[in-house]
């Protein structure tokens, strides 16, 4: 109800799920990096007193080891979330994705003249800035229309990309993290699989935008199909643009909903056997109108019953905001759940191997010790420091490691629970 409604409005966004595990993450492996330090530094120590404590591979291995978790840091850094956009030319893709960015950013009608794929990511410049394929150079644009003009000036393979940086302070959604793809319209005849394999295995979320006048052609199955077939489970939202059309013919809207919800519900759960159909039908299919969304951006939601709109066009600004909430429910979930439950994983393995190597001296030395004389006193007594303090140190590691990852999920569930 009308909560919900200043919710998706007022409320944090779900990006913020993601964009809380990043921090988490790094700062664990922050944390992993001066364990590993103070391992080797301790590893060091323990081949000058005694050679045999440690085989030389498994030294040179945690030697690595600082290099493996830099190696990781830097990975986590550049983790985004991405989405795809995909459909037929005109069925409104750009203009989905400018009201969602809040800006007229992609232009907008210019049909065939971008027919490659555009990928618009954040940058902390001021400027934006595009990159054309075969070029290093970054290109500064100063206004909105020079995207357009600098594409349609270019000869471009249908499978090329073009980046386009935005300054991350001029846009929420891409200071969260979020990288939005455009692909070219998918009625032109190309190669579906390379497309899959160059810019969608990484996708966290495709989003198919078909014109309300149409339905769902062959080639957007096929599409989807293919990716289903590489991507277990595929997150996919279908987006009914152009619902506005419908005020033309009231008495026909309901009817003709109908038509288009059964379609794409067979298509999503019986075709591609993706979510049952009652999730569906309520998270994954939504009715709008991206232009008019792309108009009213800055019109509070909750104030909307005392503006003068008429209802229809009410409920499609109120359903365009519904579709990109649980679109960013999805999107941060999901990224969390691939990207960082593989960090978390690699961040536990390289603990347990810390923790085992010193484990293993501890109790090498102490066999010695037990078989040997006196005569290493002194400097038995610094190792045995260091290994109090280096079991402290992993046991501590170890404990936090699972009590973050814990606590990573903990977060998502509870920020879904919130909604
Ligand atoms: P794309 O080729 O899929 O990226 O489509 P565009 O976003 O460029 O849109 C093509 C044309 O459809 C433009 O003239 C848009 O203004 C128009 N358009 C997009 N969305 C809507 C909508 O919801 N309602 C109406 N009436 N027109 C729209």
């Amino acid at each position: 109800g009308s909560i919900r409604q200043n919710n998706i409005f007022n409320g944090h966004s779900p990006l913020k799920l993601f964009t809380h595990a990043k921090i988490t993450i790094t700062d664990i492996f922050k944390n992993i990096a001066s364990y590993v330090n103070d391992s080797n530094t301790y590893l060091n120590d323990v081949i000058k007193s005694d050679r045999n404590l440690i085989t030389n591979d498994k030294y040179k291995e945690i030697q690595q080891l600082k290099e493996r978790v830099s190696r990781i840091l830097s990975i986590i850094s550049r983790d985004h979330m991405k989405v795809v956009f995909f459909g037929r030319t005109s069925n409104g893709k750009s203009t989905v994705m400018n009201a969602m960015l809040r800006e007229k950013i992609l232009p907008i009608g210019m049909g065939h003249t971008t027919n490659c794929f555009l990928q618009i990511e954040g940058t902390d410049k001021n400027e934006p800035s595009v990159l054309i394929p075969g070029s290093d150079e970054l290109k500064s644009i100063n206004n909105l229309s020079s995207i357009g003009n600098a594409l349609s000036r270019e000869k471009l393979d249908s499978d090329s990309l073009v980046k386009i940086l935005w300054p991350k302070e001029k846009c929420r959604l891409i200071r969260d993290d979020v990288i939005l793809v455009d692909s070219p319209g998918i009625d032109v005849s190309v190669n579906l699989d390379e497309w899959i394999e160059k810019y969608c295995l990484d996708a966290d979320v495709f989003v198919l935008v078909i014109s309300a006048e149409a339905t769902i052609t062959g080639a957007e199955k096929k599409f989807l199909h293919r990716v289903a077939e590489r991507l277990s489970n595929p997150n996919i939202f279908i987006l009914m643009n152009r619902w506005d059309a419908t005020d033309n013919e009231p008495e026909m809207v309901e009817l003709v909903k109908q038509q288009h919800l059964d379609r794409g519900l067979e298509f999503l759960c019986d075709e591609l056997n993706l979510c049952q159909r009652k999730e569906a039908a309520e998270h994954r299919m939504f009715f709008i109108s991206a232009r008019e969304a792309l108009l009213n951006r800055n019109v509070d939601i909750s104030t909307l019953s005392k503006s003068g709109f008429n209802k229809a066009y009410k409920e499609r600004l109120i359903e365009f905001n519904k579709f990109e909430h649980e679109f960013e429910k999805c999107i941060s979930k999901t990224a969390v759940k691939t990207k960082f439950e593989q960090h978390t994983n690699r961040g536990k393995e390289i603990l347990i191997l810390l923790c085992e190597t010193i484990t293993n001296i501890i109790n090498k030395s102490q066999t010695i010790k037990r078989e040997s004389s006196e005569k290493l006193i002194e400097t038995e007594d610094r190792n045995n420091f260091l290994e109090r303090e280096l079991i402290l140190i992993t046991e501590l590691a170890k404990e936090k490691i699972r009590y973050v990852s814990e606590d990573v999920y903990q977060r998502v569930a509870q920020t879904l629970n919130d909604e």
